[in-house]
């Protein structure tokens, strides 16, 4: 069983994929942390995110990258988007995500092309969304919790940047998949969102057997 989870950054969808995981008893992948990789690591190299050649050199990172911090901080989003843009590292990362999909008895990805390239024939796909407003003042708690005090503007501003070039680019856009259900969590707890998903995800799951 393949469960996509797709949206803008913030809007709750790790937690939820992490929850789905959990749930079904499944493995999960955070597959933005991939190009949060590429981004840091073109950065680290002194490169451009926005040159192609930087970019795709930069795909080949080790693995025991992906448990750095650092790819968890503000400043490695943008440069993940930036770098993501670019068709060769989409191409890069292709395989990896698709394998870790196929794996026996199925998994979790989140990111934002799940459901459209990844894994279109996923069972069960998830569009989560929610107000750059309520985005935003999450992403400032958490990283007041990691210790990084980011004004709420600068950060709304960087989220909606983000969702511009994440939405606007040639490949791979973010968008909602055709088959997916969409899911608002503005208004809803953490609690909510996720009970929501799995009753989502079990309609699916039903209409499928
Ligand atoms: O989800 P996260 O905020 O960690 O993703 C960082 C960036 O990586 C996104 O803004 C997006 O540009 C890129 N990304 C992507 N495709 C994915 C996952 C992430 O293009 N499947």
């Amino acid at each position: 069983m393949i469960i996509a989870v797709d949206g803008p950054a913030a809007s709750g969808k790790g937690t939820i994929a992490r929850a789905l995981a959990a749930h079904y008893g499944l493995p999960h992948l955070d597959t933005g942390l991939l190009y949060r990789a590429v981004g840091v690591s073109v950065a680290r190299a002194g490169g451009d995110p926005d040159s192609a050649e930087d970019a795709a050199a930069a795909c080949a990172f080790p693995d025991s990258l992906l448990a750095d911090p650092a790819l968890r901080t503000e400043e490695a989003g943008p440069l993940a988007s930036r770098v993501s843009r670019h068709p060769a590292v989409r191409a890069a990362l292709l395989e990896r995500q698709r394998a870790f999909a196929r794996q026996p008895g199925g998994a979790v990805l989140d990111g934002r092309d799940i459901g459209t390239v990844i894994a279109p024939d996923a069972d069960a796909k998830l569009y989560v969304t929610a107000s750059v407003a309520v985005r935003a003042q999450r992403r400032h708690d958490e990283l007041l919790r990691q210790g990084e005090d980011v004004l709420l503007d600068t950060i709304a501003a960087d989220l909606t940047a983000r969702d511009a070039r994440d939405m606007g680019r040639v490949d791979a856009p973010l968008m909602q998949a055709e088959d997916a259900d969409l899911l608002d969590t503005s208004n809803l707890s953490i609690g909510a969102a996720v009970q929501r998903a799995i009753a989502l995800v079990d309609i699916r799951l039903k209409g499928r057997s």
